[in-house]
């Protein structure tokens, strides 16, 4: 079975690699080196059928890279992680999301769940609820708050995203 490549990107430090090992691993890593980038395989089970996932937790540089743009360009779903105790994370979803769509040649049927992190740090939240609705149902994506620590949601937004690839991607 060929895997779904999944690429997971964000601001730096706004929970990407917690969140991806919660859900390969359903451990929570609380140490942070932002310089760990690592492709992960998992098969999971989403309504009853098997898919197998290579999940690309990236890293490194708050900017964007050729490197980036290359895992853009080869992914087939994307998670786009910010920290819902920083206001600014959310603005470079908004900004990975504008380049997904630019190197995806303007496809709008691409695979892609906005993650909100951290969701158990409720008095360092910054970014409202309602903020982050409006925001995606603007974008016309899903869009999921989540705890790695706490384990809330994580397997949610994957098996969001296997859905949307399956129907992206008929098999042929
Ligand atoms: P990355 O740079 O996006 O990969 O960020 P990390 O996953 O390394 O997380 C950065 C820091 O935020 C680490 O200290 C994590 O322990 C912490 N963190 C990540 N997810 C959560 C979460 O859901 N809750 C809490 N309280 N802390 C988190
Ligand atoms: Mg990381």
């Amino acid at each position: 079975m060929r895997p779904f490549n999944v690429v997971v990107l964000g601001a730096g430090g706004v929970g990407k690699s917690a969140l991806t090992v919660r859900f390969i691993k359903d451990i929570f890593v609380d140490t942070y080196d932002p310089t760990i980038e690592e492709a992960y395989r998992r098969t999971v089970n989403v309504d009853g059928q098997l898919s197998s996932l290579e999940v690309l937790d990236t890293a490194g540089a708050d900017q964007f890279t050729s490197l980036i743009e290359l895992y853009i360009k080869s992914g087939l779903g994307f998670v786009l992680v910010f920290s819902l105790t920083q206001e600014a994370s959310l603005k470079e979803v908004d900004y990975l999301r504008q380049q997904i769509y630019r190197i995806k040649d303007g496809d709008t049927s691409v695979p892609i769940v906005v993650v909100g992190t951290k969701a158990d740090l409720s008095n360092e939240r910054e970014v409202h609820a309602t903020t982050i609705k409006t925001l995606a149902s603007r974008w016309g994506l899903a869009f999921y708050e989540t705890s790695a620590k706490r384990n809330w949601h994580v397997t949610d937004v994957f098996e969001d995203l296997v859905r949307q690839m399956r129907s992206r991607y008929p098999p042929t």
